[in-house]
């Protein structure tokens, strides 16, 4: 089936991880936007963006969170970057089954970053604004790509709750909150 190509936004954060001081600015702000109510709670566990922290050697490298996956995936490479050796898993932005990054702490519901959806829109994306290092820079470009379907968050939620407990479990739990009003 051949797809329609439309014209599309394409949003990017630039990052210059050289330039981070491990402020974790960003890491509060985003935590406490997408909190609810709004700032009500600043738990940078809930952010969608983490710095990835080695305090011994003042190394401080921001990761935005991506995909959620429900495998793992089948190898490691090991990067050395200043003779200093990282996981590959280290720069991934993956939800996955490998580590708790990027999930809600209670409920391990995968977080995305959203570049900040909210309405009105936001001039930038928050985490960016509260950079006063430039480490992060917003870019905007149209693309024209092959028309995709929306992805579905409440889709991606409940995918992901039933490989964490099982489809049955689900069922059993919706249907006795249902019951219950
Ligand atoms: S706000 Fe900027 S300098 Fe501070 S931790 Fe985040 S990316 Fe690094
Ligand atoms: S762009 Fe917004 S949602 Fe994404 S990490 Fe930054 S503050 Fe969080």
């Amino acid at each position: 089936m051949k797809m329609a190509k439309i014209k599309k936004k394409i949003k990017t954060i630039r990052v210059k991880a050289d330039k981070c001081n491990g402020c974790r600015a960003c890491e509060i702000v985003c935590s406490g936007f997408h909190a609810s109510p709004k700032y009500d709670v600043i738990n940078p566990a809930r952010s969608r963006i983490q710095i990835l922290t080695h305090r011994l050697q003042n190394i401080f490298f921001p990761v935005f969170a991506g995909e959620y996956t429900p495998a793992e995936c089948m190898g490691r490479e090991i990067y050395v970057i200043d003779e200093k050796e990282y996981e590959e898993c280290a720069f991934c932005r993956a939800t996955c089954p490998s580590r708790d990054l990027f999930k809600e702490p209670d409920s391990c519901l995968p977080l995305r970053c959203d570049m900040c959806e909210d309405d009105p829109p936001q001039k930038e994306p928050l985490c960016v604004q509260v950079c006063l290092n430039d480490v992060l820079t917003y870019e905007e470009r149209e693309e024209e790509v092959e028309e995709e379907e929306n992805v579905n968050l409440v889709e991606v939620g409940l995918r992901s709750l039933i490989d964490k407990h099982g489809f049955d479990t689900l069922v059993d739990t919706m249907v006795r909150m249902a019951e219950k009003g």
